[in-house]
């Protein structure tokens, strides 16, 4: 008898409808803000990265547009061949500035960009020691790089100097892999504790600044400036994607790393060029993130306006954070989608998460800097009513 070889997929969907794990796209209308059009109707915005609001400045749109009247809306052809323009030189050299690393290149995604920086410097003889709570694209980059991988629990500093202190001196290269800020929770990395530990035991560190560029430290730099680490020798993995409002990703780090990885990293050599107009967006919003540091202290004074309001509030359960990322928990998938449902028939968007992208439901608020008090003050209003 011959079975479909496709009837699994069905089955498949209706496992994870049963599970209420079912995602969907909604789409969203003109230019994203504070406030946002989804289906037709104005809501509150607190589900966007765009940290500073830069993705619908005039600034980047005028940018973009010229870009693509002077190069072109594609980039042709890979870097290596036909697709390098000068404007990505001005870009990685804008990056590299922010970072005060030597140089960085530009990905055409973050997430090609952890892929490409990982199977890059490891492989089969190497070890891996990775974030439980770490992004996707950090974690797809170490299974793909072949090398021995060691998850640990989530910013357990000893136990992670415990597996160094076991397994090291069994592998050639050693490579600790970390976001900065973890994003479905808003907590930070304890940087300068796995510096030292990188240090002692001979490790690489690669830090995804994916939720902390141009949000945390004086100038924008990340949670490497934040916590006081910049010039300390490390990668910095990162995306022009969030309070940069583009598109791309980038890895800051030393010359020989840099000029490393244009010659060995494929998700890199093996495609096409980032986009004229996302190279030239990008680029003013490092040159407003940098101009601007007003635009990242209005974020935080929303984001501890924020905080105080929900700590008033004694049955919602703040997960901890140091971001403007705040995750209310909650005890199941479906109160979290009733929660999300709920705020959103008030007016306020604000998504539900849900294994298996996280172990526990949440609702997850992202503070904007163009938020005004009065939108900070409805969200907690609406909040208050929630059913957890
Ligand atoms: C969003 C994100 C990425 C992926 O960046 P893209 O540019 O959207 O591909 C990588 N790492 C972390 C931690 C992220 O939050």
């Amino acid at each position: 008898m011959k079975i479909n070889p496709y009837a699994w997929i069905e089955a498949s969907l209706a496992t994870i409808h049963r599970a209420n794990w079912y995602r969907s796209v909604q789409a969203i209308h003109g230019i994203p803000g504070a406030t946002v059009l989804v289906a037709g109707v104005e809501v509150i915005n607190f589900a966007s990265n765009d940290y500073l609001g830069l993705a619908g400045d005039e600034r980047l749109l005028t940018a973009a547009i010229a870009a693509i009247q002077e190069f072109g809306t594609g980039s042709t052809g890979s870097r290596l061949v036909s697709g390098h323009r000068e404007l990505h030189s001005e870009l990685e050299k804008a990056i590299a500035s922010t970072k005060q690393t030597d140089d960085a290149v530009v990905f055409s995604s973050g997430y090609l960009a952890n892929l490409g920086a990982i199977t890059a410097i490891v492989g089969k003889r190497d070890l891996i020691l990775s974030d439980q709570y770490n992004h996707s694209s950090l974690k797809s980059g170490a299974i793909l790089s072949g090398a021995a991988l060691i998850e640990y629990p989530h910013c357990d500093v000893a136990v992670l100097r415990e597996n160094l202190i076991q397994q090291r001196q069994n592998y050639r290269r050693c490579l600790i892999i970390t976001d900065s800020v973890f994003s479905m929770d808003g907590d930070l990395c304890p940087l300068s504790a796995l510096l030292d530990i990188a240090e002692k035991f001979s490790c690489m560190l690669l830090v995804d600044e994916a939720h902390g560029t141009g949000v945390l430290g004086k100038n924008g730099a990340g949670c490497v400036e934040h916590f006081g680490c910049t010039g300390r020798e490390l990668i910095q993995v990162g995306t022009l994607s969030k309070a940069l409002g583009s598109l791309g990703g980038y890895v800051a780090a030393s010359a020989a790393l840099i000029d490393f990885l244009r010659n060995r990293a494929s998700s890199w050599i093996y495609t096409t060029a980032l986009s004229p107009p996302d190279t030239a967006a990008a680029l003013a919003a490092f040159k407003i993130v940098q101009a601007e540091p007003q635009r990242r202290a209005q974020l935080w004074r929303n984001v501890n306006y924020l905080k105080k309001l929900i700590k008033e509030l004694p049955q919602l359960k703040l997960l901890p954070t140091e971001s403007p990322i705040l995750c209310l928990q909650l005890p199941s998938a479906t109160a979290a989608l009733t929660a999300a449902k709920q705020l959103r028939e008030a007016g306020i968007f604000a998504p539900a998460i849900r294994p298996p992208t996280v172990p526990t439901s949440r609702i997850r608020i992202s503070v904007m800097a163009t938020h005004e008090l009065g939108q900070i003050e409805k969200l907690v209003a609406v909040l208050k009513n929630i059913s957890a």
